[in-house]
């Protein structure tokens, strides 16, 4: 690759700023390894960015950046926040995030949100929305990449995972929004898992599946403050006692029902003990180490799927008799399933 420089003298300025900045986006894959290792942000953004990247020069680096940086991670406790938007993710993140920091810790914050690429722009993890600690040299915000499949967002998300914790974060916080299906590709992805809820709505009205209460290990309702105060410890009783009606976590832990105020920071510290006390408790059981493992091998399978389905698609051949079976099987000339094992056939021939 080359850079065009201008020939001015006026231009010399510009020309080092390009230089620079080719320099910095060709930095050698073990130059940003050692980077990420030191702990340094730039090198981190950098190496995330080329993992983030679908331009086909960065495949080769992006796998290389993971595969040395996959010795050094694992060390952190990885933390999936969820909650309908306005329950106060980004002001809890900022919170407790925070809190954290000034305990001493680390802490990287993450997000996926598959529908930023189609609403073209991140909601999630965007540092505009967390003032205080996108000034915290002890925090690392990245907002959610953009990707047309949860899948690939989800992959990508898990990857920055491993090279954040090789850069030294050792408290991982991966914000989603508790309405669809990504929740359960961050539950597949974080030790505990954490939703936010208000006082005063139900779970319908929140928007909030059976599916997504039935993953936490922990409820936080959030807004327990002012006048809220004593609707939020009205609704922990009752949380608390509609938990008994779900049934038990293979791991044996009994999720906890808090409540907190973002907002005033009352009930943060709270939060964390729990969290510690998850910690201790499953890795004193074996859970916390045989749930990665499990999560592993999902994602060995769940990576296979979409590989495979990224062959197919990408197929010239496929391309274009799928267009045509289509055309049949609407037309009911052909069958649905004759005609994916038609495509399927097509799709191996050398
Ligand atoms: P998100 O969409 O879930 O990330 O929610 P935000 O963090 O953006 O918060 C939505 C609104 O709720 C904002 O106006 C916040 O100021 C407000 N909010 C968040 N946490 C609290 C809290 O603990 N108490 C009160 N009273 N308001 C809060």
């Amino acid at each position: 690759m080359t850079i065009k420089l201008n020939t001015d003298e006026h231009s010399k300025q510009s020309n080092i700023s390009k230089i620079k900045s080719f320099r910095k986006q060709n930095r050698p894959t073990s130059e940003l390894v050692d980077g990420v290792l030191k702990g340094d942000i730039s090198a981190l953004a950098m190496a995330i960015t080329i993992i983030e990247s679908r331009i086909d020069k960065h495949r080769v680096p992006s796998q290389e950046i993971i595969a040395k940086c996959l010795p050094h991670s694992g060390k952190s406790i990885r933390i999936g926040i969820t909650g309908v938007p306005g329950v106060g993710k980004s002001t809890f993140i900022e919170s407790f995030g925070s809190t954290l920091t000034s305990m001493g810790k680390k802490v990287a914050v993450l997000a996926v949100d598959p529908t930023s690429s189609i609403s073209k722009g991140s909601i999630l993890g965007d540092k505009t929305r967390m003032q205080e600690l996108v000034r915290d040299p002890n925090a690392f915000i990245r907002p959610s990449p953009a990707g047309s499949s949860l899948g690939g967002v989800a992959r990508k998300t898990r990857e920055t995972i491993l090279l954040c914790e090789a850069a030294g974060y050792n408290i991982i916080l991966i914000e989603t929004v508790g309405v669809g299906q990504s929740e359960t590709a961050v539950h597949g992805m974080v030790d505990f898992f954490l939703l936010l809820k208000l006082a005063g709505a139900g779970d319908e009205l929140q928007g909030i599946k059976r599916g997504i209460v039935e993953m936490a290990d922990i409820i936080v309702i959030n807004k327990a403050d002012g006048e809220n105060l004593k609707q939020a410890k009205l609704a922990k009783v009752e949380f608390s006692r509609a938990l008994h009606l779900y049934p038990p976590k293979k791991n044996g832990w009994i999720p906890k029902v808090l409540s907190c105020s973002a907002s005033e920071n009352t009930g943060i510290v709270e939060i964390w003990e729990v969290i510690q006390a998850f910690v201790e408790e499953s890795k004193n059981n074996d859970h916390f180490f045989s749930a990665r493992k499990e999560q592993n091998k999902y994602w060995l399978l769940q990576s296979i799927d979409d590989l495979l389905k990224q062959e197919f698609y990408q197929n010239e051949k496929v391309k274009s008799l799928l267009v045509r079976m289509t055309k049949e099987v609407v037309e009911g000339k052909i069958s649905p399933f004759t005609a994916a094992e038609e495509l399927l056939k097509l799709s191996k021939t050398p």
